[in-house]
């Protein structure tokens, strides 16, 4: 068996190796991120992290797979874009976890591990400054796209509305 410090090393390296690409290595947790990330608390963003993968990455064919999980509206959609738990083609392109079958609970601890990794680490960094400088020093490919309704927390209209995970298989 894997020991504890073997499993945070392992986690280290997986996260070095999605910060090397250019989509995943830019998302960073904003302000309201971490805001709710405070307020809510680690062990209960966590368990939501947990309701994502079992509810929505989990089956052997998850529904709407491929945008399934928005780019914001809360911190764990974030961690999953970040760390390729987001949709089963990222899990099998970065985790080796194949499509098409039901992750088993093993599969799906890892995923929660790994964003649970991917949110220590980020509340550790010191917040961007301003929003104003982040784009500033981060080329963005905006998309001639409706502006996105920017809600608080999670709710249905949030949950297939704002994904980008399709440009993600550009650039990473
Ligand atoms: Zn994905």
């Amino acid at each position: 068996m894997a020991s504890e410090n073997q499993i945070r090393d392992d986690l280290d390296a997986t996260l070095r190796r999605l910060a090397g690409s250019p989509f995943r290595g830019r998302l960073r947790l904003d302000d309201r991120d971490r805001g709710y990330l405070e307020r809510t608390g680690r062990e209960a963003v966590l368990d939501h992290a947990r309701d994502f993968i079992t509810g929505r990455l989990a089956p052997a064919r998850p529904r709407n797979d491929g945008s399934q999980t928005p780019m914001r509206g809360h911190p764990v959609f974030v961690a999953q874009h970040a760390t390729a738990t987001c949709c089963r083609g990222c899990l099998e392109k970065w985790h080796g976890i194949r499509a098409g079958r039901a992750l088993t609970d093993e599969q799906q601890e890892f995923a929660v591990a790994l964003i649970a990794h991917w949110l220590d680490a980020e509340v550790r960094r010191p917040a961007p400054a301003t929003t104003a400088s982040a784009t500033k020093s981060v080329p963005t490919r905006r998309k001639p796209n409706k502006p996105r309704p920017r809600d608080a927390g999670v709710n249905q209209g949030d949950l297939f509305s704002t994904d980008q995970d399709g440009s993600s298989t550009v650039d990473d």
